[in-house]
């Protein structure tokens, strides 16, 4: 009986032993820190280089009585507006550290969000012009997806309605004007009238 309760002592003890043995961490030496605060490193910069946790940078940055320069840490950002007064590295919400263009009416936006706004708008556009179009094929008409929907010149010789038409605010005038001078059709048709299989 008394040997079982020794023996589970002793378990007991070597458990401790190994959880002791991997549980501290080497502290952050000062001249390590001092080094990559001289280098003008932000705290998460830091945290990066020595595989710690920003709360624990700060932790030994409070301990030492360094400071990071703010103002150093972003230098990236100071050095891409010289390199032209129209884009910039900046935080956008959505999308994070991205390239931002000037933009005189709206200031700096994040060029991947002006892009989805751009597609965005380009779909408006069109939605609105097949809309006008009479919303189906004009052969079949089908019309369950915008995608597979475009205009087709009567006129075989002028070139395809290109997807730049849809391009702005500004150019929906002009798509329209093109868009009148089209049939629209389903891609399954659109390629039967190009094969000379179908006419319209
Ligand atoms: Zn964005
Ligand atoms: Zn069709």
């Amino acid at each position: 009986m008394s040997q079982g309760r020794l023996g589970a002592s002793h378990h007991g003890t070597e458990t401790l032993a190994e959880v002791d043995a991997v549980a501290p961490r080497v502290c952050v030496e000062r001249a390590t820190l001092s080094a990559l605060v001289e280098e003008g490193l932000s705290i998460r910069q830091i945290a990066e280089r020595l595989d710690r946790s920003p709360t624990s940078v700060r932790h030994w940055l409070r301990r030492y009585g360094l400071k990071t320069d703010g103002r150093r840490g972003r230098r990236p950002v100071n050095e891409a507006e010289r390199d032209g007064p129209q884009d910039a590295r900046a935080t956008c919400p959505h999308h994070g550290l991205t390239l931002h263009r000037w933009f005189d009416d709206r200031g700096y936006r994040c060029l991947r969000c002006r892009s989805m706004y751009v597609a965005n708008r380009r779909r408006e556009i069109k939605a609105t012009l097949v809309e006008e179009a009479g919303g189906c094929c004009a052969v079949c008409g089908y019309s369950r997806c915008l995608r597979a929907l475009s205009f087709h010149h009567v006129d075989p010789t002028t070139k395809a309605f290109g997807i730049a038409l849809y391009g702005s605010a500004r150019s929906l005038a002009r798509a329209r004007e093109e868009a009148r001078k089209c049939v629209l059709l389903c891609s399954n048709c659109h390629a039967e009238v190009e094969a000379g299989v179908t006419s319209v």
